[in-house]
Order: C-alpha cells, then structure tokens, then sequence
C-alpha cells in the first residue's frame, strides 16, 4: 500500500502530480491511500515510499473535461473523492472516452459530487451575509459562514469581484478568508462568536425580506429547500420567516378580501384635470415612496447592499452593481435605463457614449449635472457576450420590477421634486407599467403627494439613429425636451 500524503483538503496540484506517477508507474487504485491530514489512527498499517519520478508521466494523458471536473470533485469533504479521482485518471490509459459514458458508475459518482460542489458554493455567495465591524483602519465586513464542502477558496473570487471596495473576511470553521482591498489571504478556521452579531444592516435585510415576501406564493417545503435551515443562523431576515409563514394564510386572506380596491383619490383628480391618459393606474413615485425602507443607513449604505443583490439573475452576467451618484439631496433625479458595457466596467453610471450624449445635451439646456442624481431603472448590464463583445439586451418586466426596489431606497433617501425618466424602462419602473414612450414625451406628470415625472428618450436611441439629419433633429428634440426640465427646475427655485 502506498500512502499520499497531500498538502490539504483541496491540494489540487499536489494530487495531480502525485497521480500522474502512480499512473506512470501502473499503480493500482486500490493499493493507493489519498490523505490530506484529516486522518485519524493508522489505518492502514505500514505503507510502501512513493515510486520514484519518471518521465513517462508526462506521457499520462487525461481528457480535456477531466481538469474542471477534478477541481470541482476535490473540494467535496467525501474522503473518498481522491481515489474516486485517481480511478477515474487510471482508467483513462484503456478508457480514453470514460467521461462521455454517463451511466458508468463512477463518472456518475464524479459528476453527483461535482454538483454538490457547484451547489454549495452557489448556497455560499447568496446567503454569507456582512456585518460591519468599526476598526481603527476603517469599516470591516465580517461574515461567518459553514459551507458543507471544502469550498471557500473556490467560491473567494464572487466575493473579490464583487466587494473588492471593501475591507472583508469570510469567517468558517475550517478556514478564513480576508481581503484587505488589495490581496487575498487564507487564515485559521474560526467560531461563530469570532465574528459580530449583529449591525445596522440587519434591519434593512429584514424589511427587505419581508417586502419580497409574497404570502400567495407561500410553498414552505420549496422554501427550505432554497433557503436550508442550517444556513438561517447567519441570516437576518431568519427571525422574521416564522412569523411571515404563519401570518401567511390570513395576509392572503386579507388580499382576496381587498380586491378591487379603488383607486386613489388623486387618480381620479388627475384624469379630471384634461384626462392624462398616462395617470390611470400609475402607481409611481409614492407608492415607491411606500416601498422604500431604509432603515436610516443613507445612499452609502443601500449602496453597499445592492452590490450583493441577487433578487434576480442579472448580476451573473456583469461585472458590478452599478448604483446611481451625484447629491444625496438633489432635487432632480435622471433615471436611465440599465448600465452600459463601459458603465459595468467602470462601477459608475452614464459614463460610456449614452453618457456623452446626456452630458452635452443637459449642458446645451442650461442643467448642472454635478446638481443632479443620476442612476438608472436596473443596476445590471444585462448583456449577451458574443465573440469578445457584450450585445446590450434590454431587462424585461421583472427584471424591471425586481430592481424597482433599490430605485425606490434612492428615491426614498433623495427625495427629489422631479423625476426625469429616460426611455420605456426608466418610464415602466417609475409608472409602474409598460409605457409607450410618443404618448407621454415632454411632458409632466405631477401628483399631490410624490416628485413630479418627466418622460423623454433615452440618450442611447439617438445613437442607433443611422441617419444624420434624422440624428440631429432627434438630438434637438432632446434637447429641447431637456430645457423643459431646465425651466421647471428654476421654477422650482
Ligand atoms: S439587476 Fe437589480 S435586482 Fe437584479 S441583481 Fe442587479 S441589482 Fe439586483
């Protein structure tokens, strides 16, 4: 019997090397015994030294799809998941197609590891959650998380991409991971109690939790399976699942009781006042202003949250979150549509050519835009890649709906006088509804008790415009569209 003995859990380069000897040399699986130090007691009694290295190992060939497989496999905390591996590489000098044979046993086996794996780390990125801790260098998030498998490292780099502006560490019994803005190191294992109960934060994730909490789609078993009660530990909006699921029933009642319910009073002053046919059935800026919850941790807070909001799949496919800038007080807020591709890389919004195009133009209309708050409807680019390319795509509506609520904390905390919505999606997330753009450009829609909205075009529709003079006309529309705003934010004094 040989023994391995490797560097630690997820010794990948260990394991590969030492494989690829022991199959040089035509070693058998089960005289091969894997150990990464997690052993107890000597099981296996004397063990042989390892063969000396040769270089037909060099010559042991494994298939292309073996290498992420391996990867993925290894960090799975089954201790039988080195020789598992190391038959699969044997088998490889008489089985060179063994991955394409789907019901071989332990290609099933691989692969049922391999998921649990992928599953695991997904479970980690969406339910690690931070808690701030005041420290001389300035904040630091600290998490504590128990993952299933050996899978920290490998789910590390969501957390660098995505929190690389904050000081961080991800606390688990086995390991730690901290960031320092620059470098990624591994500590010591740590306990729950090594990292903070309890934050600001927490409120916010619970509000949260609860607004999203839709009691008709109530399925308890979905539920927890989605969400396994070993992880509610770490989670804030935990102590208010209970209450949300028996409180269900009658919340579900109560809605079928209410409805219809009739509309708000000043719908039907608005519809008397010349029949604006945009006013019926807006549900707009006050019932956003209904929605947002902030628990009084200001834009930078909400900021911080919405970069690890996952309330729908675009943030998979982007690099960032991009929140909106400009004066935590501005009276005047532009919303545009989504993040561009130079926008997703830079973090910032209105920054690419739609950008230019915004800047100039306000300019020409006499608006200081360092006065302004910019931001846009969703806070992904949703993007399709081709080639080297990223094809914008436009969000749909619930994709548009699931990112109305980090708009709504916005507006909640600017509290603006006036709303510029830029294009059909800006227009949807704030009325509420599909629009169509030519019923409603330049003009504004005011109502007693919410910000003023403004509907115009999106600065990136005069771009696609393939004709020039077409262009320049538009551009003028847009412009003069823009010194209506330009007017009524004078007026507005
Ligand atoms: S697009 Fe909006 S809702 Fe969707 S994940 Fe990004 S921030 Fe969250």
């Amino acid at each position: 019997m040989i023994a391995v003995d490797l560097a630690g859990d997820t010794d990948f380069a260990g394991f590969r090397n030492t494989a690829r000897r022991l199959a040089a040399h035509g070693v058998k699986p089960a005289d091969v015994v894997w150990r990464t130090g997690r052993e107890t007691g000597d099981l296996f009694g004397s063990t042989e030294a390892l063969p000396p290295p040769t270089v037909a190992e060099t010559e042991v060939k494994v298939p292309r799809a073996f290498v992420p497989l391996a990867e993925a496999v290894i960090c799975h905390s089954a201790p039988e998941r080195l020789s598992l591996l190391y038959q699969i590489l044997y088998r490889f000098r008489i089985e060179p197609k063994l991955l394409e044979i789907a019901s071989d046993p332990d290609v099933t086996a691989a692969r049922r590891m391999e998921k649990a794996v992928g599953r695991d780390v997904h479970k980690m990125h969406a339910f690690v959650r931070f808690r701030e801790l005041a420290t001389p260098e300035g904040p630091h998030f600290i998490a504590f998380f128990e993952p299933e498998h050996f899978i920290e490292e490998r789910a590390s780099g969501f957390f660098v991409r995505r929190f690389a502006p904050m000081r961080w560490s991800v606390l688990t019994p086995r390991l730690s991971l901290h960031w320092d803005l620059e470098s990624l190191t591994v500590g010591p294992g740590a306990r729950r109690e090594d990292a903070p109960s309890e934050d600001a934060t927490e409120d916010l994730w619970r509000t949260y939790f609860s607004h999203i909490f839709n009691p008709a789609r109530l399925k308890v078993k979905a539920m927890t399976a989605e969400m396994p009660k070993k992880y509610w530990r770490n989670l804030p909006e935990a102590t208010v699942i209970g209450d949300l699921i028996a409180g269900a029933e009658a919340r579900v009642a109560a809605m079928i009781a209410a409805a219809p319910t009739a509309p708000p009073a000043h719908h039907e002053r608005l519809q008397a006042r010349g029949g604006d046919r945009m006013a019926a059935g807006i549900v707009g800026p006050q019932a956003i202003d209904e929605i947002g919850q902030t628990a009084g941790i200001g834009l930078a807070g909400i900021r911080a949250e919405a970069d690890g909001c996952r309330r729908c799949a675009l943030w998979a496919g982007a690099t960032q979150t991009v929140f909106g800038e400009g004066p935590e007080r501005a009276e005047v807020v532009f919303v545009g549509e989504q993040p561009g591709d130079r926008e997703d890389l830079a973090g910032r919004p209105f920054v690419g050519p739609a950008g230019q195009v915004f800047d100039e133009a306000i300019e020409e209309a006499g608006i200081d835009r360092t006065l302004a708050y910019v931001t846009n409807a969703v806070k992904h680019f949703k993007n399709e890649p081709r080639g080297k390319r990223r094809i914008h795509k436009k969000p749909n509506g619930a994709e548009i709906e699931a990112c109305r609520w980090w708009l709504a904390q916005e507006l909640t905390v600017i509290k603006p006088k006036l709303i510029v919505g830029l294009g059909g999606t800006a227009l949807q997330s704030l009325l509420d509804r599909p629009v169509k753009i030519t019923e409603i450009r330049g003009k504004f829609m005011d109502f007693d008790d919410g910000p003023s909205v403004f509907a115009t075009v999106h600065p990136s529709y005069l771009l696609r415009l393939p004709d020039p003079e077409m262009k320049a006309r538009e551009r003028q529309r847009f412009v003069d569209d823009l010194k209506l705003v330009a007017e009524r934010i004078r007026a507005m004094g």
